[in-house]
Parts: structure tokens; C-alpha cells; sequence
């Protein structure tokens, strides 16, 4: 078991496959694009495998897969293929843009992948398009839609931007009022390859909570696992149920039970924090198994407590973005 030097037991990998994307998400990365790594820098299909094994054994047993956009990889079904067949695992999910998942939508369903993370952060086309540089709205809707009647656990992400999508914060919930989906509006955070730097946000959880409020006074907190990150509530008479994920607020570090390993090897035991150490490298070498086990048990062991905390300690941080993070 993994167990943090602040007592918090850690057993959720946030896995990024690529760090490549077909969109261009203007939170996310400057719209020209960032530099992408060569493809020998990340990691293989196959010691994305063996990475999962290594940390599976070590008390991994939720895993969600990230990017850049997963299905911009054209091999990730054969990793997700695997990672279904293990014992050990209990929680596989995805988050994803949707714009190329459908032709693996029957697949995933059938490896019982169930949990599947939508980012849409527009429900009206042009906003869409200038949010995501791309006219992939339709292809996106399309996707959602069947990814609802197939009967996946889908959950929205939406993350409130300035000047851009607030007015659909309400339009968008209409689709948790007509389907069984989770509407979760995330806080804006300062990874976006350095394109934007900023200290406060105008639309932080409360507001976001304040703007429903108003049209919505009898919506309700449901519980949640102590270590979600979004706090969820329920619009009587809505199908689905919706959330606020305080990703800038950072209400919920003290909880907090996760790892990312980034698409090129990069351990980071914090979004806010530098990464604590590579495993590409070690993973290409001899003894691997062992080295990554070591390095991992040190990464955890020397997290910092909050997101505040390691924003102190590595000033540079915010000019990374998300894409190369692992979302
Ligand atoms: N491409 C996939 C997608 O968009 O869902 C997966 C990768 S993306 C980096 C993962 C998540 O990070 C998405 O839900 C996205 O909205 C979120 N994200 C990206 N940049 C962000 C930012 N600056 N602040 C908050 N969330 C961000
Ligand atoms: Fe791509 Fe996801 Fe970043 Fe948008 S948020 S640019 S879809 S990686």
C-alpha cells in the first residue's frame, strides 16, 4: 500500500497516454499549440502495461486515463484491453473530448469500461468552436449522447471561464435535467502552457454554486466518497445529478489519494507541484521493476500537504499545460 509522509493512503493513478490533441482548448494550451515530444520519449503501449502492474502491486486499484486526447492514440485499446483483464483493478475510466471515441464506444462497453469523463464546456456550437479552436461540436454531442443511452456513467466536465461560457453554465445543466449524466463545473486553474497567468479567479465554486442558486433555490448536497473532488448535489425532478470540482480553491487536498504519471514518464504527486522524478528512462533499463517500486515510495513519501503549499515551492510551475500534465 502507498501511504503519503502526511498519512494519506494513495491508491488512484491518473495515467497519461499522450500528450498529443486534436484540439486546442484555450485553458488548456496556447492556441498555436505546445511542443509536442517525439514519439520515443513516450512511454510504449506495452511499458504502459508493465508501469500499471508495477503500481497495481503497490496498492493502485483505480486508474483513469488521460492525455492530451487518449483516442488520439491509435493503439490505446490494446492498453485498455489489458488493464481490464486484471485482477486488482476495481475502477478503470476515461477522460476524454469525445470527438474520437466513437468507434470504440461498443469495445468499451463490452470490457465493462464504464466510467467515462466528457469535457464539454460549451452547450452552444460557436462558443464551442472558439473555446476549442475546432468544429467538432456535433461529433462531440453525437458521442455524449450515445455514451448516455449506452449506459455509461458519464460525467461532464465544464470549467467556468471568464468572458467565454458562463452563460451556459444553466443551459448546460438542462442535459442532468433530461439524463442520468453528472454535470460538474470545474474552477479555472493557470496550466495553459503559459498563455495566461493568473492569481484569482472570477468564477470560483461559490459563485458558480450562487449562479445556480438563483434559478434552482431547492437543490440538495448528496454524499460523496471522502475522496472526491467534487462536492455533488440533486435538482429535484432532474434525471441526472450535478457538482462543483474547487480546483483552484483546493478544498479537498487533505483527502487527497492521487498519483499522476505523465505520457513521458513524469512522477507528479501534485498538479501544482514539479515533477518529483522521471520513469522513462528507468523503465528502458536494467532492474526496472525494482527502481520504479523505489522511486515511486519516494515521490509519495515526499508530497507536499496542499496545492498551496506546493505552489510555493515551485514558482514556475503555471508554465505548464494540462495537455502535457495529464489532465
Ligand atoms: N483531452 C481530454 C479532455 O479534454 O477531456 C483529457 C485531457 S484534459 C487535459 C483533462 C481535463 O483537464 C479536462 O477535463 C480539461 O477540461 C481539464 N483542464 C485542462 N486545462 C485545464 C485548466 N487550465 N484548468 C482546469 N481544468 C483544465
Ligand atoms: Fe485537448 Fe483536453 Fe487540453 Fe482540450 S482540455 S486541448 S481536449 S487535452
Amino acid at each position: 500500500m502507498l501511504i503519503d509522509n502526511h498519512n494519506r493512503t494513495i491508491n488512484y493513478l491518473r495515467l497519461a497516454v499522450t500528450d498529443r490533441c486534436n484540439l486546442r482548448c484555450n485553458y488548456c494550451m496556447p492556441s498555436e499549440g505546445i511542443d509536442f515530444v517525439k514519439n520515443d520519449k513516450l512511454f510504449t503501449i506495452d511499458e504502459l502495461c508493465r508501469l500499471s502492474d508495477i503500481l497495481i502491486s503497490q496498492g493502485i486499484d483505480k486508474i483513469r486515463i488521460t492525455g492530451g486526447e487518449p483516442f488520439v492514440r491509435k493503439d490505446l485499446m490494446v492498453l485498455l484491453r489489458y488493464l481490464s483483464g486484471l485482477e486488482g483493478l476495481r475502477d478503470i475510466s476515461v477522460t476524454t473530448n469525445a470527438t474520437l471515441i466513437g468507434p470504440y464506444i461498443d469495445e468499451l462497453k463490452a470490457l465493462g469500461i464504464k466510467n467515462i469523463n466528457v469535457s464539454l464546456d460549451a452547450i452552444d456550437k460557436s462558443t464551442f468552436e472558439r473555446i476549442t479552436g475546432r468544429d467538432q461540436y456535433d461529433v462531440v454531442h453525437n458521442n455524449l449522447i450515445r455514451l448516455i443511452s449506452e449506459g455509461f456513467n458519464v460525467r461532464i466536465n465544464f470549467i467556468a471561464l471568464e468572458g467565454q461560457n458562463t452563460q451556459d453554465i444553466l443551459p448546460v445543466l438542462e442535459l442532468a435535467r433530461h439524463y442520468d449524466v453528472s454535470v460538474r463545473y470545474l474552477e479555472e486553474m493557470p496550466f495553459n502552457g503559459g498563455s495566461k497567468f493568473f492569481r484569482s479567479i472570477a468564477w470560483d465554486y461559490k459563485r458558480i454554486l450562487g449562479h445556480i442558486r438563483e434559478v434552482y433555490p431547492d437543490y440538495y448536497p448528496l454524499e460523496s466518497p471522502a475522496t472526491s473532488t467534487s462536492i455533488n448535489y440533486k435538482i429535484p425532478g432532474f434525471k441526472g445529478t450535478f457538482g462543483v470540482i474547487p480546483s483552484f480553491s483546493r478544498t479537498f487536498c487533505g483527502s487527497c489519494n492521487r498519483l499522476r504519471i505523465s505520457a513521458t514518464g513524469d512522477v507528479i504527486t501534485c498538479l501544482y507541484a514539479k515533477a518529483s522524478t522521471n520513469l522513462r528512462d528507468i523503465m528502458r533499463g536494467t532492474n526496472a521493476k525494482e527502481k520504479i517500486k523505489e522511486e515511486i515510495v519516494r515521490a509519495v513519501g515526499n508530497r507536499s500537504k496542499t496545492g498551496f503549499e506546493a505552489q510555493e515551492k515551485y514558482e514556475n510551475v503555471f508554465s505548464n499545460s494540462m495537455t502535457s500534465i495529464g489532465g
